[in-house]
């Protein structure tokens, strides 16, 4: 049998393409090598701005709504920044992605859980698929199979070196505590170079993690972790028996390869997770969605031709995720600066959570923190010196500095 479209993996971003294309009547059939609900690491915080264009609501999944959060610098200095409508919503992942797993089956997707893809030919006119279990054969395939996955590797040159590395551990918390914490996030910075730590509440649980570009973290990652989970207070009485190491494949450019032939990448395969907040389910949905319509228009033509796949991204996805770039290098690296201008000026992260609504753009974002700088780059510049003297490990050279911020 030919099958239209193959989809390896079934996180959000290949749940989401296999519900879009077998919506439109197209043949498909979906792999992922575990069986669910299976864990995923992550925090598990899906913005306001994916549920926009999720088609199908995911309250039965909810642990948590975030109405803002709680930011520290090295687990002190706390600032609550709460806003009075939601910015997301905290799920567990093998809860979330079972349910958007079932909705692509709902919609006619064939699904085999626990059979690993294995091979990846591309034929005359069709892809060759082997799997753990079998043989099968597509007009085109979709690569979703995540950070680790066989089709980045195998068909697009996946780059590991451009990830981000983590921790997460999902730790039980007593009810009646886990109460004063509902409702927001709380994120250190300075935990560690380049990234952040976090502790995300869920209905009896926490998730508590943290990530870093791995060429700046050299290694290091379990230490950051302890060092965070020692200071922090909330996490003063946690037991955390079990922890999980991944990688963040974080947008770095828009060179990497996410069309070869009749193969498409989505999600983590095409490193489309935001460098700043380390936010990937938006994106994983989105791309999904975008390939899915250039598949359904594509797929009657003798020849397939997918580039118009890297036009939809180049013209979607890709500025948005330039802007976080810009900002996220800037931040992570002038962690200290960032922090004091936060202090002073709380009401610029109000702005940054209409992004993480979907009602304002990154790119806009970087506008308003810029102009700040520029209005009063002397009274940064004296916060900046003060930081770098309780700090002697940031020092920077200040001029440098406001160039890069500029
Ligand atoms: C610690 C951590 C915290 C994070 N926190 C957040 C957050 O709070 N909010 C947010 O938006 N993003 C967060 N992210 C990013 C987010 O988790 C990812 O961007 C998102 O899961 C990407 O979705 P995906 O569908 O592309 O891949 P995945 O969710 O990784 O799904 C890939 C699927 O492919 C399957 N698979 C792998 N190999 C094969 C194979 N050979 N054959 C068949 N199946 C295979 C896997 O079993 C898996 O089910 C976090 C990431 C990490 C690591």
């Amino acid at each position: 049998m030919l099958y239209d479209v193959i989809v390896s993996g079934l996180g959000p971003a290949g749940s989401t393409a296999a519900y879009e294309l077998a919506s439109r009547g197209l043949k498909v059939l979906a792999f992922d090598k575990e069986k669910f609900p299976r864990y995923k690491p992550c925090g598990g915080c899906v913005s306001l701005k994916a549920e926009k264009i999720l088609p199908f609501d995911f309250k039965a999944v909810i642990e948590d709504t975030v109405y803002g959060a709680v930011f520290t610098f090295k687990s002190k200095r706390p600032i609550s920044i709460m806003s009075h409508r939601p910015i997301g919503y905290n799920v567990n992942r093998d809860k979330f992605d079972n349910l958007l797993k079932e909705k692509a089956r709902e919609a006619g997707t064939e699904i085999k859980e626990g059979e690993r893809v294995i091979g990846i030919e591309q034929g005359n006119g069709h892809i060759d698929i082997k799997t753990s279990q079998g043989s099968y054969k597509a007009k085109i395939l979709i690569g979703a199979d995540g950070a680790n996955g066989i089709v980045g590797r195998d068909v697009l040159g996946f780059d590991s070196k451009l990830c981000a590395v983590a921790i997460e551990a999902e730790i039980p918390y007593d009810k009646e505590k886990i109460a004063v914490l509902k409702g927001r996030l709380l994120i250190d910075f300075g935990c560690i170079p380049h990234g952040y730590a976090w502790v995300f509440p869920k209905a009896n649980s926490l998730s508590v993690g943290i990530a870093g570009l791995s060429i700046k973290v050299k290694g290091q990652v379990k230490k950051y972790f302890a060092d965070f989970v020692k200071k922090e207070k909330v996490l003063s009485h946690a037991n955390i028996s079990k922890v999980y190491g991944w990688t963040i494949p974080y947008f770095s450019g828009a060179m990497q390869r996410i069309v070869n032939g009749r193969v498409l990448a989505v999600g983590d395969v095409a490193h489309m997770v935001d460098p700043f907040l380390g936010e990937g389910i938006y994106y994983a949905i989105r791309s999904g969605q975008l390939a899915a319509k250039v598949i359904s228009e594509r797929i009657a033509d003798d020849t397939i031709n997918l580039n118009s796949y890297n036009e939809a991204i180049a013209t979607e996805l890709y500025p948005e995720l330039e802007a976080a770039a810009k900002i996220g290098k800037w931040v992570y690296t002038y962690p200290r600066l960032w922090y004091r201008i936060l202090e002073s000026e709380p009401a610029l992260l109000e702005r940054y959570y209409d992004v993480i609504r979907g009602e304002g753009s990154y790119k806009e974002f970087y506008a308003t923190i810029v102009s700040r700088i520029k209005a009063r780059p002397w009274r940064l510049i004296v916060r900046w010196i003060k930081g770098c003297f309780s700090d002697t490990n940031q020092r920077k050279d200040v001029n440098q500095n406001l160039k890069s911020a500029v």
